[in-house]
């Protein structure tokens, strides 16, 4: 019900209005009455589950992971907004060319060329590092537009700076912001997330890829594969994630720990294998990448030996809206083209949007789309 009155909310003003029901009042009180209900466990001093989900099953909606919605855009970044949308919109109507790119299976250059000298590839990177410096309302409605022509190219896009370089935006050190943050932005340098490996999956804390001091204490040496990585055929700057020997707090033992590393393929050592036959976003590069005695210096490690699982998650984490909203844009996309085709399309000397199947199948689709 919840949910069902959130999604009336972002309807337009018109169509709410038809359900005669004033949305903001009644989310406010059925957060409140849930916010209300505590958990059995918690009455027995069970600690709380910082999972959303695994809260609801034990009867509590803890509505602060999911409320409030991201803050209304000042006017300025409204204008902002503005002036990138229409430019955005107009790139993909006119250049690039989504067919062209899937039969090619790879994006053609003058689109990439054109994103570059758009900004698209450093939409959240602060100004004064080469970036657009956007908020996330606002990177989301211009990912929703890139989702809405062609997802293949949203995944390069995404890839890049959703994931492959976010952890140097989250937790980098001001070093290696001012390193890295211009080359990643108008350096027309490709970025990855490299953290899966055959045998590490959503399990990520198993991976096998490792990565040990040198004796002087200046390199690691990294050595692993990894699989499926997006960008991974041509990324010249890397966020890649392999066990290191750490020394255990408690204990005083040595134990493997998961470290993140910002790694150049120009450090030697590191290839990728060719690109992945897909049934879909096939213009999106996903490959092998290999690390042999990679020497990584020391500067290179990202958010502090030990703690890559942490950085991970947190870029997975931070980067999945991202993924959400181009999917919204998609959506948005296809319904629209679905509607026009009804709309238009004639059989029987009538529109088949006459016809009763037709009707119910975008009611279908539509309730799909809510839930
Ligand atoms: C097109 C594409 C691009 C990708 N790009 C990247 C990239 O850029 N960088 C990168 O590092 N990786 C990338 N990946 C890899 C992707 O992130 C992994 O596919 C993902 O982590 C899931 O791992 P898996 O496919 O090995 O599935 P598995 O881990 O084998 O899981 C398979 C299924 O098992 C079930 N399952 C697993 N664990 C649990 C559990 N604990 N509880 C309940 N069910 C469970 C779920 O249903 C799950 O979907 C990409 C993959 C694809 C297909």
């Amino acid at each position: 019900m919840l949910k069902f009155l959130q999604v009336l909310n972002r309807l337009e003003p018109a169509t709410a209005k038809l359900f005669d029901v004033n949305v903001n009042t009644q989310i406010r009180r059925l957060a409140t009455a849930s916010a209300a209900v505590k958990p059995k466990e918690e009455s027995k001093g069970v600690k709380e589950s910082q999972s959303f989900t695994m809260n609801m099953f034990r009867g509590q909606l803890n509505i602060h992971q999911v409320f409030p919605y991201p803050e209304v855009l000042t006017e300025d970044q409204t204008d902002t907004l503005k002036m990138l949308v229409d430019p955005v919109s107009k790139f993909f109507e006119e250049v690039n060319d989504p067919l062209k790119n899937d039969s090619l299976e790879t994006v053609e250059p003058n689109t990439l060329e054109g994103l570059w000298d758009l900004g698209a590839f450093s939409l959240q990177v602060p100004q004064d590092l080469g970036g657009l410096g956007l908020t996330n309302t606002q990177y989301a409605r211009m990912v929703e537009i890139v989702g809405g022509n062609d997802l293949a190219v949203g995944i390069v896009l995404g890839a890049h700076q959703s994931i492959g370089f976010k952890g140097i935006l989250l937790v980098g050190n001001p070093e290696q912001k001012a390193k890295y943050l211009p080359r990643v932005s108008t350096g027309k340098e490709f970025a990855a997330f490299c953290l899966t490996e055959p045998s590490s999956g959503s399990d990520a804390g198993s991976i096998k890829t490792r990565a040990v001091l040198s004796p002087d204490g200046k390199h690691y040496i990294l050595n692993g594969s990894k699989i499926w990585i997006s960008n991974g055929g041509f990324a010249e700057i890397m966020t890649v994630f392999a066990q290191t020997p750490v020394k255990d707090e408690k204990t005083g033992k040595i134990v493997d720990k998961v470290t993140a590393f910002i790694v150049e393929r120009s450090f030697g050592g590191v290839s990728s294998g060719p690109p992945e036959k897909k049934m879909g976003i096939k213009a999106s590069n996903t490959a092998e990448v290999y690390y042999e005695d990679v020497k990584v210096p020391v500067e290179n490690v990202l958010g502090g030996v030990g703690n890559g699982f942490k950085v991970a998650m947190n870029i997975l984490n931070n980067g999945r809206f991202g993924m959400a909203a181009a999917l919204a844009g998609t959506m948005r996309s296809v319904t629209k083209k679905a509607v026009d085709h009804a709309t238009q399309r004639v059989q029987f000397g009538r529109r088949i949007d006459s016809f009763g199947t037709i009707q119910r199948g975008s009611w279908l689709g539509w309730h799909y789309f809510i839930m």
